[in-house]
Protein backbone atom coordinates (compact mmCIF):
# COMPACT_ATOMS: atom_id res chain seq x y z
CA UNK A 1 0.00 0.00 0.00
CA UNK A 2 1.45 3.27 -0.91
CA UNK A 3 1.15 6.07 1.99
CA UNK A 4 -0.05 8.82 0.05
CA UNK A 5 0.55 12.54 1.40
CA UNK A 6 -1.78 15.84 1.16
CA UNK A 7 1.78 17.72 0.64
CA UNK A 8 5.03 16.76 0.43
CA UNK A 9 7.38 19.65 1.03
CA UNK A 10 11.19 19.58 -0.44
CA UNK A 11 13.64 21.83 1.69
CA UNK A 12 13.73 21.83 5.18
CA UNK A 13 14.97 25.68 5.50
CA UNK A 14 12.09 28.64 7.00
CA UNK A 15 10.12 27.85 3.80
CA UNK A 16 9.82 24.60 4.39
CA UNK A 17 9.46 24.84 7.85
CA UNK A 18 7.14 27.31 7.89
CA UNK A 19 5.24 25.42 5.57
CA UNK A 20 4.63 22.62 7.35
CA UNK A 21 3.32 24.33 10.49
CA UNK A 22 0.89 25.99 8.19
CA UNK A 23 0.27 22.90 6.54
CA UNK A 24 -0.61 21.10 9.89
CA UNK A 25 -2.83 24.08 10.87
CA UNK A 26 -5.08 23.84 7.63
CA UNK A 27 -5.14 19.64 8.39
CA UNK A 28 -3.39 18.17 5.83
CA UNK A 29 -1.05 15.42 6.13
CA UNK A 30 2.60 16.50 5.92
CA UNK A 31 5.72 15.25 5.07
CA UNK A 32 8.91 17.42 4.81
CA UNK A 33 12.30 15.61 2.77
CA UNK A 34 15.59 17.52 3.70
CA UNK A 35 18.87 16.46 1.68
CA UNK A 36 21.32 18.02 4.89
CA UNK A 37 20.40 15.57 8.39
CA UNK A 38 19.67 18.94 9.99
CA UNK A 39 16.94 21.29 9.42
CA UNK A 40 17.07 25.27 9.14
CA UNK A 41 18.35 25.20 5.33
CA UNK A 42 20.80 28.69 4.85
CA UNK A 43 20.27 29.70 7.96
CA UNK A 44 22.72 26.95 9.22
CA UNK A 45 25.35 28.41 7.14
CA UNK A 46 25.59 31.42 9.63
CA UNK A 47 24.24 30.40 12.86
CA UNK A 48 26.09 32.90 14.88
CA UNK A 49 25.28 35.49 12.45
CA UNK A 50 22.28 38.29 13.99
CA UNK A 51 18.98 38.07 12.35
CA UNK A 52 17.54 41.21 12.87
CA UNK A 53 14.59 41.09 9.96
CA UNK A 54 11.92 39.40 11.19
CA UNK A 55 8.65 40.23 12.45
CA UNK A 56 7.64 40.20 16.00
CA UNK A 57 11.21 38.08 16.84
CA UNK A 58 13.94 40.37 18.99
CA UNK A 59 17.40 40.27 17.23
CA UNK A 60 18.90 36.55 17.67
CA UNK A 61 21.05 34.27 16.23
CA UNK A 62 20.54 32.42 13.14
CA UNK A 63 21.02 29.49 15.39
CA UNK A 64 18.49 30.38 17.81
CA UNK A 65 15.92 31.24 14.55
CA UNK A 66 16.27 27.44 13.60
CA UNK A 67 15.14 26.34 16.93
CA UNK A 68 12.16 28.29 16.98
CA UNK A 69 11.18 27.66 13.80
CA UNK A 70 11.79 23.33 14.33
CA UNK A 71 9.72 24.03 16.87
CA UNK A 72 7.07 25.29 15.28
CA UNK A 73 7.42 23.04 12.10
CA UNK A 74 6.83 20.09 14.80
CA UNK A 75 3.78 21.35 16.47
CA UNK A 76 1.32 19.44 14.25
CA UNK A 77 3.77 16.49 13.85
CA UNK A 78 4.39 16.21 10.24
CA UNK A 79 6.33 13.09 8.90
CA UNK A 80 10.26 14.18 8.73
CA UNK A 81 13.13 13.06 6.23
CA UNK A 82 16.40 14.63 6.68
CA UNK A 83 19.22 12.78 4.55
CA UNK A 84 17.47 12.22 1.81
CA UNK A 85 18.57 14.46 -1.76
CA UNK A 86 15.25 14.14 -4.26
CA UNK A 87 16.58 13.71 -7.57
CA UNK A 88 13.00 13.52 -9.77
CA UNK A 89 9.33 14.09 -9.69
CA UNK A 90 7.47 12.54 -11.78
CA UNK A 91 2.97 11.44 -11.98
CA UNK A 92 1.96 8.52 -11.36
CA UNK A 93 -2.10 8.20 -11.90
CA UNK A 94 -3.80 11.12 -9.82
CA UNK A 95 -0.20 11.52 -7.31
CA UNK A 96 3.11 13.00 -7.90
CA UNK A 97 6.01 10.57 -6.87
CA UNK A 98 8.91 11.84 -5.82
CA UNK A 99 12.06 9.86 -5.78
CA UNK A 100 15.49 10.29 -3.99
CA UNK A 101 19.31 9.75 -4.62
CA UNK A 102 18.77 5.91 -3.16
CA UNK A 103 15.76 5.31 -4.96
CA UNK A 104 13.39 5.81 -1.91
CA UNK A 105 9.79 6.91 -3.73
CA UNK A 106 7.47 9.26 -1.92
CA UNK A 107 4.19 10.19 -2.87
CA UNK A 108 1.75 12.77 -2.43
CA UNK A 109 -1.22 14.81 -4.10
CA UNK A 110 0.71 18.32 -4.10
CA UNK A 111 4.12 19.07 -3.64
CA UNK A 112 5.68 22.19 -2.39
CA UNK A 113 8.99 23.12 -4.00
CA UNK A 114 11.24 24.98 -0.74
CA UNK A 115 14.89 24.25 -2.04
CA UNK A 116 16.23 27.67 -1.82
CA UNK A 117 19.01 27.57 -4.43
CA UNK A 118 19.03 23.89 -4.30
CA UNK A 119 22.15 21.91 -2.26
CA UNK A 120 24.43 24.94 -0.93
CA UNK A 121 28.35 23.83 -1.20
CA UNK A 122 30.68 26.90 -0.54
CA UNK A 123 33.11 27.89 -3.42
CA UNK A 124 36.30 26.08 -2.55
CA UNK A 125 39.32 27.81 -3.00
CA UNK A 126 41.44 26.63 -5.93
CA UNK A 127 44.62 25.72 -5.14
CA UNK A 128 45.90 22.68 -5.31
CA UNK A 129 46.05 20.33 -2.26
CA UNK A 130 44.45 23.35 0.18
CA UNK A 131 41.76 20.26 0.95
CA UNK A 132 44.11 18.65 3.11
CA UNK A 133 43.74 21.64 5.39
CA UNK A 134 40.10 21.11 5.30
CA UNK A 135 40.31 18.94 8.69
CA UNK A 136 42.08 21.66 10.82
CA UNK A 137 42.04 25.26 9.93
CA UNK A 138 40.88 26.15 6.70
CA UNK A 139 37.68 26.89 7.00
CA UNK A 140 34.71 27.98 4.87
CA UNK A 141 31.92 28.65 7.50
CA UNK A 142 32.42 29.92 11.19
CA UNK A 143 30.12 27.80 13.45
CA UNK A 144 31.75 28.77 16.59
CA UNK A 145 33.36 32.46 16.89
CA UNK A 146 34.10 31.63 20.37
CA UNK A 147 37.11 28.96 19.19
CA UNK A 148 39.05 31.96 17.18
CA UNK A 149 39.50 34.15 20.35
CA UNK A 150 43.08 35.13 20.85
CA UNK A 151 43.66 33.33 17.17
CA UNK A 152 44.78 35.02 13.82
CA UNK A 153 42.57 34.65 11.55
CA UNK A 154 42.84 35.89 7.55
CA UNK A 155 39.48 36.04 6.02
CA UNK A 156 39.20 35.94 2.16
CA UNK A 157 35.88 37.54 0.52
CA UNK A 158 34.85 40.77 -0.22
CA UNK A 159 30.67 40.19 0.36
CA UNK A 160 28.81 40.56 3.16
CA UNK A 161 29.40 37.14 4.51
CA UNK A 162 33.23 38.12 4.84
CA UNK A 163 32.61 42.27 5.50
CA UNK A 164 30.70 40.75 8.99
CA UNK A 165 32.93 37.81 9.82
CA UNK A 166 36.20 40.41 10.01
CA UNK A 167 33.78 42.93 12.08
CA UNK A 168 32.41 40.31 14.23
CA UNK A 169 36.10 38.88 15.05
CA UNK A 170 37.65 41.60 15.19
CA UNK A 171 37.33 41.93 19.31
CA UNK A 172 37.71 39.12 19.39
CA UNK A 173 40.97 37.53 17.44
CA UNK A 174 44.01 38.90 17.91
CA UNK A 175 44.73 39.72 14.67
CA UNK A 176 41.81 40.22 11.84
CA UNK A 177 43.17 40.17 8.23
CA UNK A 178 40.79 40.81 5.16
CA UNK A 179 42.18 39.95 1.49
CA UNK A 180 40.10 40.87 -1.71
CA UNK A 181 41.01 40.36 -4.91
CA UNK A 182 39.36 43.91 -6.28
CA UNK A 183 39.13 47.20 -4.70
CA UNK A 184 35.86 47.98 -3.11
CA UNK A 185 34.28 45.58 -0.22
CA UNK A 186 30.28 44.86 -1.58
CA UNK A 187 29.45 44.53 2.13
CA UNK A 188 26.55 46.88 3.56
CA UNK A 189 27.58 50.34 3.52
CA UNK A 190 27.90 50.07 7.32
CA UNK A 191 29.52 47.45 7.74
CA UNK A 192 32.21 48.40 5.38
CA UNK A 193 32.40 51.69 7.07
CA UNK A 194 33.23 49.85 10.05
CA UNK A 195 35.33 47.80 9.17
CA UNK A 196 37.88 50.35 7.56
CA UNK A 197 37.78 52.25 10.89
CA UNK A 198 38.49 48.96 12.72
CA UNK A 199 41.53 47.15 13.38
CA UNK A 200 41.50 44.54 10.70
CA UNK A 201 44.28 45.02 8.00
CA UNK A 202 42.18 45.32 4.93
CA UNK A 203 44.62 43.58 1.59
CA UNK A 204 42.82 44.89 -1.31
CA UNK A 205 43.55 43.87 -4.56
CA UNK A 206 45.01 40.60 -3.01
CA UNK A 207 44.39 37.03 -4.00
CA UNK A 208 45.45 34.06 -2.00
CA UNK A 209 48.35 32.51 -3.98
CA UNK A 210 49.85 30.07 -1.42
CA UNK A 211 49.16 28.10 1.46
CA UNK A 212 52.16 27.25 3.49
CA UNK A 213 51.99 24.28 5.77
CA UNK A 214 53.80 24.20 9.64
CA UNK A 215 57.01 23.05 9.00
CA UNK A 216 56.20 20.37 12.57
CA UNK A 217 53.01 19.86 11.03
CA UNK A 218 51.96 19.23 7.65
CA UNK A 219 48.52 19.48 8.29
CA UNK A 220 48.41 22.74 9.63
CA UNK A 221 48.31 26.51 7.40
CA UNK A 222 51.39 28.54 9.18
CA UNK A 223 51.56 31.69 6.74
CA UNK A 224 49.67 32.73 3.49
CA UNK A 225 51.06 33.96 0.88
CA UNK A 226 49.15 36.67 -0.71
CA UNK A 227 49.42 38.55 -4.58
CA UNK A 228 48.67 41.97 -5.44
CA UNK A 229 46.54 41.34 -8.52
CA UNK A 230 47.75 44.21 -10.75
CA UNK A 231 51.75 44.32 -9.74
CA UNK A 232 51.83 40.44 -9.45
CA UNK A 233 53.36 41.74 -5.34
CA UNK A 234 53.57 39.15 -3.08
CA UNK A 235 53.36 39.12 0.84
CA UNK A 236 53.23 36.80 3.36
CA UNK A 237 51.10 36.66 6.44
CA UNK A 238 51.57 34.54 9.20
CA UNK A 239 47.97 32.48 10.82
CA UNK A 240 46.30 30.38 12.95
CA UNK A 241 42.82 30.12 10.80
CA UNK A 242 41.90 31.03 7.04
CA UNK A 243 38.43 31.49 6.26
CA UNK A 244 37.25 31.69 2.79
CA UNK A 245 33.71 33.39 2.14
CA UNK A 246 33.98 32.99 -1.58
CA UNK A 247 30.23 32.25 -2.35
CA UNK A 248 28.25 29.39 -3.09
CA UNK A 249 27.43 27.03 -5.57
CA UNK A 250 24.56 25.87 -6.19
CA UNK A 251 23.18 22.28 -7.17
CA UNK A 252 19.92 21.74 -8.60
CA UNK A 253 19.74 18.26 -10.71
CA UNK A 254 16.13 17.85 -9.51
CA UNK A 255 15.06 20.59 -12.54
CA UNK A 256 16.88 18.36 -14.85
CA UNK A 257 14.65 15.37 -13.76
CA UNK A 258 10.97 15.73 -13.81
CA UNK A 259 8.40 14.34 -16.68
CA UNK A 260 5.99 16.48 -15.16
CA UNK A 261 6.87 19.51 -16.98
CA UNK A 262 8.45 21.91 -14.50
CA UNK A 263 11.01 24.35 -15.61
CA UNK A 264 12.77 27.30 -14.53
CA UNK A 265 13.52 30.93 -15.31
CA UNK A 266 16.62 32.59 -15.50
CA UNK A 267 18.83 29.51 -15.34
CA UNK A 268 17.41 28.56 -11.51
CA UNK A 269 13.91 30.13 -10.34
CA UNK A 270 10.24 28.39 -10.71
CA UNK A 271 8.18 31.25 -12.18
CA UNK A 272 5.12 31.42 -10.21
CA UNK A 273 2.07 33.69 -10.17
CA UNK A 274 1.38 36.03 -6.61
CA UNK A 275 -0.43 33.44 -5.21
CA UNK A 276 2.80 30.79 -5.55
CA UNK A 277 0.95 28.11 -8.14
CA UNK A 278 3.44 27.22 -10.30
CA UNK A 279 3.12 26.26 -13.76
CA UNK A 280 2.29 22.79 -12.96
CA UNK A 281 -0.82 22.15 -11.39
CA UNK A 282 -0.31 20.21 -8.02
CA UNK A 283 3.43 21.66 -7.35
CA UNK A 284 3.81 24.77 -5.48
CA UNK A 285 6.55 27.16 -4.47
CA UNK A 286 7.75 28.85 -1.44
CA UNK A 287 11.38 30.68 -0.38
CA UNK A 288 14.29 31.67 -2.41
CA UNK A 289 13.46 29.32 -5.41
CA UNK A 290 10.40 31.57 -6.12
CA UNK A 291 10.41 34.27 -8.83
CA UNK A 292 7.39 36.26 -9.41
CA UNK A 293 6.53 40.35 -9.20
CA UNK A 294 7.14 41.71 -5.86
CA UNK A 295 8.65 38.43 -4.46
CA UNK A 296 11.25 38.93 -1.26
CA UNK A 297 14.29 36.75 -1.01
CA UNK A 298 14.10 36.85 2.68
CA UNK A 299 12.94 34.85 5.51
CA UNK A 300 9.98 37.19 5.90
CA UNK A 301 8.87 36.37 2.25
CA UNK A 302 10.09 32.67 2.81
CA UNK A 303 6.56 33.20 5.36
CA UNK A 304 4.24 34.70 3.10
CA UNK A 305 5.02 32.37 0.10
CA UNK A 306 4.51 29.64 2.68
CA UNK A 307 0.83 30.40 3.44
CA UNK A 308 -0.23 30.85 -0.37
CA UNK A 309 1.52 27.67 -1.63
CA UNK A 310 -0.19 25.78 1.36
CA UNK A 311 -3.44 27.50 0.98
CA UNK A 312 -3.59 26.66 -2.69
CA UNK A 313 -2.22 23.16 -2.07
CA UNK A 314 -5.28 22.72 0.08
CA UNK A 315 -7.90 23.82 -1.98
CA UNK A 316 -6.07 21.91 -5.33
CA UNK A 317 -6.79 18.82 -2.95
CA UNK A 318 -10.20 20.78 -2.03
CA UNK A 319 -11.80 22.90 -4.27
CA UNK A 320 -14.43 24.03 -1.28
CA UNK A 321 -12.29 24.79 1.41
CA UNK A 322 -11.57 28.24 2.38
CA UNK A 323 -9.39 30.08 0.02
CA UNK A 324 -6.73 31.46 3.27
CA UNK A 325 -6.27 29.83 6.99
CA UNK A 326 -8.29 30.48 9.46
CA UNK A 327 -7.23 33.52 11.83
CA UNK A 328 -5.20 31.08 14.39
CA UNK A 329 -5.69 33.17 17.04
CA UNK A 330 -9.16 32.92 16.53
CA UNK A 331 -9.63 29.78 16.98
CA UNK A 332 -10.27 29.25 20.92
CA UNK A 333 -11.45 25.68 20.11
CA UNK A 334 -8.17 24.55 18.41
CA UNK A 335 -6.52 26.17 21.35
CA UNK A 336 -8.64 23.80 23.88
CA UNK A 337 -7.91 20.94 21.55
CA UNK A 338 -4.21 21.19 22.14
CA UNK A 339 -3.77 22.57 25.03
CA UNK A 340 -0.59 20.56 26.28
CA UNK A 341 1.21 21.27 22.90
CA UNK A 342 0.41 24.87 23.17
CA UNK A 343 1.82 25.12 26.96
CA UNK A 344 5.09 22.97 25.61
CA UNK A 345 4.96 25.14 22.60
CA UNK A 346 5.77 28.36 24.58
CA UNK A 347 7.68 27.65 27.14
CA UNK A 348 11.05 28.65 26.33
C1 LIG B 1 25.10 34.79 4.95
C2 LIG B 1 23.60 35.00 4.80
C3 LIG B 1 22.95 35.88 5.67
C4 LIG B 1 21.57 36.08 5.55
N1 LIG B 1 20.95 36.95 6.41
C5 LIG B 1 19.59 37.11 6.33
C6 LIG B 1 18.92 38.01 7.22
O1 LIG B 1 19.55 38.64 8.08
N2 LIG B 1 17.57 38.14 7.10
C7 LIG B 1 16.83 37.45 6.16
O2 LIG B 1 15.61 37.59 6.10
N3 LIG B 1 17.45 36.61 5.29
C8 LIG B 1 18.81 36.42 5.35
N4 LIG B 1 19.45 35.59 4.47
C9 LIG B 1 18.61 34.90 3.44
C10 LIG B 1 17.86 33.73 4.05
O3 LIG B 1 18.77 32.82 4.67
C11 LIG B 1 17.07 33.04 2.94
O4 LIG B 1 16.16 33.95 2.35
C12 LIG B 1 16.28 31.84 3.51
O5 LIG B 1 17.16 30.89 4.08
C13 LIG B 1 15.47 31.18 2.39
O6 LIG B 1 14.81 30.05 2.91
P1 LIG B 1 14.41 28.82 1.97
O7 LIG B 1 13.75 27.85 2.87
O8 LIG B 1 13.74 29.32 0.77
O9 LIG B 1 15.81 28.23 1.44
P2 LIG B 1 17.03 27.57 2.21
O10 LIG B 1 17.24 28.19 3.53
O11 LIG B 1 18.16 27.63 1.23
O12 LIG B 1 16.59 26.06 2.43
C14 LIG B 1 16.42 25.19 1.34
C15 LIG B 1 16.63 23.77 1.81
O13 LIG B 1 16.28 22.88 0.76
C16 LIG B 1 17.16 21.78 0.77
N5 LIG B 1 17.17 21.15 -0.55
C17 LIG B 1 17.54 21.72 -1.73
N6 LIG B 1 17.42 20.84 -2.74
C18 LIG B 1 16.97 19.69 -2.19
C19 LIG B 1 16.66 18.40 -2.73
N7 LIG B 1 16.80 18.15 -4.04
N8 LIG B 1 16.23 17.43 -1.88
C20 LIG B 1 16.10 17.67 -0.55
N9 LIG B 1 16.38 18.88 0.01
C21 LIG B 1 16.81 19.87 -0.80
C22 LIG B 1 18.51 22.42 1.12
O14 LIG B 1 19.41 21.45 1.64
C23 LIG B 1 18.08 23.46 2.16
O15 LIG B 1 18.14 22.95 3.47
C24 LIG B 1 20.82 35.38 4.55
C25 LIG B 1 21.48 34.49 3.69
C26 LIG B 1 22.85 34.31 3.81
C27 LIG B 1 23.54 33.31 2.87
Amino acid sequence: MKDIFDVTIVGGGPAGLFSAFYSGLREMKTKVIEYHDTLGGKLNVYPEKIIWDIGGLPPQPAGKVIEHLVAQALFFKPTIVTGEKIVSIDHEGQSFVLTSESGTKHYSKTIIMAIGYGLLKPTKLQIDGAEKFELTNLLYTVQNPASLKGKRVLISGGGNSAVDWANLLEPIAAEVHLSYRKDQLKGHEAEVTKLLASQVSYHNNHDIQALVASSTDSTQIERVILKETKTGALKEVEVDVVVINHGFEYESTIFDNNSVGLSTVEDYYIQTAASNMSEIPGIFAAGDVVKHDGKLHLIAGAFHDACNAVNQAKRYIEPEAYEYGRVSSHNDSFAEENKELVKAFFVD
